[in-house]
């Protein structure tokens, strides 16, 4: 069996190194000893979706650019199908990150893509689309999606509880930029702030003790 000669603690199983202080190990391994049944591998990697994902990318960026160049106008659209290309990448490389844990990777990606569209509303002619629609519509699918999730999964509340109560904060946002006098059609932001204010009130009146817990656990209080 192995042994740490730091930490004075045999090892079972065939590890790299010590579980409690990363040291190396001295003596034979024992994998028989071994006390978790191997993972088995998915049969695509993260790191090579996410290849993938950046080789078509970049085959449609630089097709675009082409065709571009060749049709001269003088508009340079292929600048925003290349823009794109590198969204949809961010937006994949969240998910892949994520992909163990549904409610995180729609919590983020809740945050990101708004964040996104704003700099792309911003970067083009503000036309405040991203404030109108994109903002309170994600959130409200977020929202929707987490809801749906939670009760046909059936997960536990604490499972949840800090991504929800972070997009359900994130749906008001859209109410105060309509008091704030930014927003043009204010109708979808006005539904998707009615309905962060009734969930998280929900939430918070049934689950007060579990987002307490959780609050408590993330922030390390
Ligand atoms: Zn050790």
């Amino acid at each position: 069996m192995q042994r740490c000669p730091y930490c004075n603690v045999r090892v079972a199983g065939n590890k790299s190194q010590c579980p409690l202080c990363g040291g190396e190990l001295t003596g034979e391994p024992a994998p028989e000893t071994e006390l978790f049944p191997a993972l088995e591998h998915p049969r695509f990697s993260g790191g090579f979706v996410l290849r993938l994902i950046a080789l078509i990318a970049i085959i449609v960026s630089a097709i675009s650019i082409l065709v571009n160049m060749a049709v001269s106008t003088r508009i340079w659209w292929s600048a925003f199908v290349v823009v794109g290309c590198a969204c949809v990448w961010l937006a994949a490389v969240v998910g892949v990150v994520n992909r163990r844990d549904i409610m995180q990777n729609i919590a983020w990606q809740a945050v990101l893509i708004p964040i996104l569209s704003i700099i792309w509303d911003k970067w083009t002619v503000w036309r405040g689309w991203s404030i109108d629609f994109v903002l309170p519509c994600v959130c409200l699918v977020a929202l929707l999606c987490m809801l749906v999730l939670a009760v046909a999964l059936k997960l536990p509340v604490h499972a949840y509880a800090g991504q929800f109560g972070l997009v359900g904060v994130l749906g008001i946002v859209p109410a105060v930029l309509v008091g704030f006098d930014k927003v043009r059609v204010v109708l979808p932001s006005l539904i998707c702030a009615g309905l962060s204010v009734a969930l998280l009130a929900a939430m918070l009146l049934f689950h007060w003790q579990t987002f307490k817990q959780e609050f408590v656990r993330r922030f390390h209080l």
